[in-house]
């Protein structure tokens, strides 16, 4: 890989750092676009952290993840909850390759993901941060941002924003799709952003899907719109989701409760209430933030 090539693939995930760098990231994904056997990756089965442990660059001798395993089944919603600085967004780092574990590996179809050139990683995962920030171009650019102009129609973009429910407020914008959004998307709300975000993901269509659920409120109309949008997005997708909403984890087809820098239980929300341990007394205490 080229010196700089780790810096771009970041951005090719973190939208929020793109747009001081936007040239660097546009010569990434042109080199992307030429790049050979991309989806040569067996992406149809199970990602799996296998003892993972991690400690940051900075910090060496903190050990974040210790002995930390999980397997994320294809196609599925596995939630991540856990107290703050359990180490639940280092999990999704490292799952996006931003970071590489110290032992231990992540797997995908039984292949360590090290195997696999970064840039194809970049395309079979798709990252939704809670706060997406935009490009200062129009909102069919930002929908179709990062992916290659000849795989991307405009119908392509109209069906994906329709499907992030996005598309009627679009058409409500002085120029519709071709409506500029300002500097860093300033020009629409928290949860019109979040939609473009999720519109993003569905045209690109990875089959990997890794989630931060905003925590910051909406209001309730905006609130369920964005949640039917991502409930569409998950949807057969492998899908790791750092859960802030009782509704999310109560969907999900496991919930991993991390602490100690490992997972210390997994189930379904209810057999994890019947447990009556961590994961219920998080629930009992963490009431009002689920919600
Ligand atoms: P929260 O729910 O508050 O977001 P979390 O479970 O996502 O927390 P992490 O953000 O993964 O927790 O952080 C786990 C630990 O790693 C914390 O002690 C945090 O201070 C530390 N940490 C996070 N990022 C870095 C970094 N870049 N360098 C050094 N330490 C870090």
């Amino acid at each position: 890989q080229k010196a700089g090539d780790d810096e771009n693939y970041k951005l090719f995930f973190s939208i929020n750092y793109a747009e001081k760098n936007q040239s660097n990231y546009l010569q990434y994904m042109s080199a992307l676009k030429t790049s050979s056997n991309l989806f040569s990756l067996p992406w149809s089965g199970d990602v799996c952290l296998e003892d993972v442990y991690f400690s940051y660059p900075l910090r060496p001798d903190v050990e974040i993840l210790r002995g930390l395993n999980l397997r994320l089944k294809c196609g599925t919603v596995t939630a991540l909850v856990g107290p703050s600085g359990a180490g639940k967004s280092t999990i999704v780092q490292l799952l996006a390759r931003f970071y590489e574990p110290a032992r231990g590996c992540i797997t995908v179809a039984g292949e360590d993901v090290r195997t696999f050139d970064k840039s194809e990683w970049a395309r079979v995962v798709s990252i939704v941060n809670q706060e997406p920030v935009l490009f200062s171009v129009s909102v069919g650019e930002n929908i179709a941002y990062g992916l290659p102009d000849d795989d991307v129609s405009k119908d392509d973009v109209i069906k994906a924003a329709k499907a992030a429910n996005a598309h009627d407020f679009i058409l409500s914008l002085p120029q519709g799709y071709d409506t500029l959004v300002g500097e860093r998307g300033g020009l629409l709300s928290g949860g019109q952003r979040q939609r473009i975000a999720i519109a993003r993901a569905l045209l690109k269509n990875a089959p990997i899907l890794i989630l931060d659920e905003a925590t910051s409120a909406l209001d309730a109309v905006s609130e369920r719109l964005v949640q039917d949008a991502l409930n569409h997005l998950m949807k057969g997708r492998t899908t790791l989701v750092i859960a802030h909403r009782l509704s999310t984890v109560q969907n999900a087809h496991q919930i991993a409760m991390v602490s100690d820098g490992k997972v210390a239980e997994l189930g379904t929300h209810f057999e994890l209430l019947a447990k009556k341990g961590q994961y219920a007394s998080l629930v009992g205490t963490q009431r009002l933030a689920f919600e």
